[in-house]
């Protein structure tokens, strides 16, 4: 039988699918089907987190196994046939709690599922002579939003969650996370198909960090229809109903994929499309060049699934065709005119008839209309019967996405926005460019790079890492604030009593925003922080980039910062691969590995602050000759 390599390397039949199908992306579970290049290996930051949710599951298993009396473990280390035998056997003599099992196999439902933990409900077995469970998963992120104290699983999984809950309801504050729910649906099809299901509902639980377990009713309705699904069922659905059409959609690509490899001619059901979960995916080394060539919509920032299809819905299928819709009618449609109904009454009337008179109650629509020189009903031939289309789509700003997908086309990297005529940076005498670096426990890192411009002569720069690597974060990040916000707090003193300016600067303040407000919270600084965000002296790159030019890719730093020739010194620099390194500078036993993450890290963030001077830089010399978008017109569409 055909076997396909799935994400968790588990080769298993192509028939039989395990619970993480329904969520994948179904152009990846056609490449692992078709293979037709070796996907990216895992990047180290994927291992560093899986490695982290195996150590939360052994810590979560160990401690169910000493309280729960009655709790089976099925040793994960056996054959597939022998943990499903010893899973089956304890669910047959009605185990209170079977940890790490594996559910016997669908052959129907072509499935195969191992969750977790199997929790018994109820005090004796099912008419049908079988005990029922309810499936739960141990993940490691958060699944409540509530301050509560580390949980009681064990607690918490004596208490059948519709006894717990009053059958209404899921738990209160719970995380919907539609990943984690997709796999509880497909245990419980599993459950169903041997009979060992409960019989009042469909329910499933997550534990998750802080040993925080939630309940979930997976018959609540919740979700959208799939962007993914060609014939989208009417929404919202339950978690149960998204999962079966996942699942049904995944099996039908893969079995496409299969009769492809013995007929080139059958057709496959599967394309890329830009996802978020593209970024880590194996398959982007096939994936991205795929989608520059065809000049794929989701390309574009700002156009999703949902956007996509609907430029689709209306023959608008790349970025060329988006280029080449009419802006002004675009304008119109975006400014709520009522085009259709406008056309309608105009074709009963001579051409020059003024627009008021066929409309004259919709003065705020005459005078759009106006602006943008359609004053009689003659006027109306200019505008675009493709672009008309868009009219009560639901699209949102389609001006804009027209502006972006001619700006990824046109020749220049960048060009300036419609209005506005000339680029414009605050400067500053002493310049004092800020990136922070943190982990989930805290903020270990204020890196500062400061320039003090002189009248003459070369900038006085000095890169200042306020920097602690106290593996307890949430301590350490108090010290290495404390001393930023010291020297901070020195440097806007110092520039006040010299008469100089001085400007503060980030890229995408909310992230550096959030972090100061908390910290300075803990250190009774919260009034003088605010008032330092709120200020002038605070400046906002990112804000000032996208306020004034538009690229048509994205506008994360690592992006623009290249429109500057800025490049980082080291490759594999990201956020992914500096949270790795941190978890090697504060805790790896080898001080060479901890001396070599630290010097990483510092360079990383040295890095990060100097880029946005070249940033600022490139905006306030290089980037002022940019042409604006509107020179563009429809020009770049084919
Ligand atoms: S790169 Fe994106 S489109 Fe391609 S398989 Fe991965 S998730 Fe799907």
């Amino acid at each position: 039988m055909t076997a396909v390599e799935t994400e968790s390397s588990e080769v298993v039949p192509a028939s039989l699918q395990g619970g993480y199908l329904a969520k994948q992306c179904p152009e990846a579970v056609q490449l692992d089907v078709l293979r037709p290049v070796d996907p990216l290996p895992t990047s180290q930051f994927r291992m560093m987190l899986a490695a982290a949710g195996n150590a939360f599951e052994r810590t979560v298993f160990a401690e169910l196994l000493s309280s729960v009396s009655g709790a089976v473990e099925v040793d994960r280390t056996r054959e597939p046939n022998c943990r499903e035998a010893l899973t089956t056997e304890a669910m047959r003599a009605g185990a209170q709690l079977v940890i790490g099992g594996r559910l016997p196999v669908d052959a129907v439902g072509h499935r195969v599922g191992e969750p977790d933990l199997l929790v018994r409900a109820g005090d004796e077995p099912k008419v049908n002579g079988r005990w029922a469970y309810v499936p739960v998963d141990v993940k490691h992120h958060i699944v409540r939003d509530t301050p509560e104290l580390p949980g009681n699983p064990a607690e918490s999984l004596g208490v059948a969650p519709w006894v717990e809950t009053g059958g209404a309801a899921a738990s209160e504050f719970a995380r919907w996370t539609y990943g984690d729910l997709v796999q509880l649906a497909h245990y419980q099809r599993l459950l169903e198909a041997c009979g060992h299901e409960i019989s009042e509902g469909r329910w499933g639980g997550i534990i998750g960090v802080g040993q925080q377990l939630a309940w979930y009713d997976l018959d609540a309705p919740c979700w959208a229809p799939s962007e993914y699904l060609e014939e989208r069922p009417a929404g919202p659905l339950s978690t149960m109903e998204s999962y079966d059409a996942a699942f049904a959609h995944r099996l039908t690509v893969i079995d496409a994929a299969l009769r492809q490899r013995r007929d080139p001619a059958v057709p496959l059901l599967a394309e890329p499309i830009l996802v978020p979960a593209c970024a880590e995916c194996g398959w982007r080394v096939w994936c991205y060049p795929r989608l520059e060539e065809a000049g794929d919509l989701s390309l574009l920032p700002g156009v999703d699934m949902r956007k996509r299809r609907l430029h689709q819905e209306r023959r608008v299928t790349d970025l060329h065709g988006l280029a080449g819709l009419d802006d002004r009618t675009a304008r119109l449609v975006a400014a709520g005119v009522q085009l259709a109904d406008l056309i309608e009454r105009a074709a009963a009337v001579e051409p020059r008839t003024s627009i008021g008179e066929v409309i004259p109650r919709r003065h705020r629509q005459i005078a759009t209309l106006a602006r943008e020189g359609v004053r009689n009903v003659d006027d109306l031939k200019g505008l675009s019967g493709q672009t008309l289309r868009y009219e009560n789509s639901g699209i949102g700003d389609l001006p804009g996405q027209i502006d972006r997908a001619r700006a990824r086309l046109g020749p220049e990297p960048a060009y300036r926005r419609r209005g506005v005529d000339r680029l414009g940076v605050p400067r500053a005498d002493i310049e004092i460019d800020i990136d922070m670096e943190n982990v989930e426990q805290g903020t270990y890192l204020w890196g500062v790079l400061f320039t003090e411009r002189r009248p003459s002569g070369p900038p006085a720069v000095e890169y200042l890492p306020f920097v602690s690597w106290d593996p307890e974060t949430s301590t350490g990040e108090l010290d290495a604030f404390e001393r930023f916000w010291e020297w901070l707090r020195g440097q806007r003193a110092a520039a006040a009593a010299s008469d100089r300016l001085l400007r503060a600067y980030c890229y995408s303040k909310s992230a550096e925003n959030s972090q100061m407000r908390r910290i300075a919270g803990r250190l009774g600084l919260e009034e003088e922080v605010k008032a330092f965000l709120a200020s002038e002296q605070w400046v906002d790159l990112y804000a000032v980039f996208r306020d004034q030019l538009v690229t048509g890719t994205t506008m994360g730093l690592k992006t623009v910062a290249q429109l500057a020739g800025f490049r980082w010194r080291s490759e594999d620099a990201g956020g992914g691969q500096a949270m790795v390194r941190y978890a090697e500078a504060v805790s790896d036993p080898n001080v060479t590995i901890r001396v070599e993450a630290r010097r990483w890290l510092l360079e990383y963030n040295e890095d990060d602050v100097r880029a946005t001077v070249a940033l600022r830089e490139w905006l306030d010399v290089d980037a002022r000759p940019l042409p604006s978008v509107e020179t563009l017109g429809n020009a770049t569409a084919t």
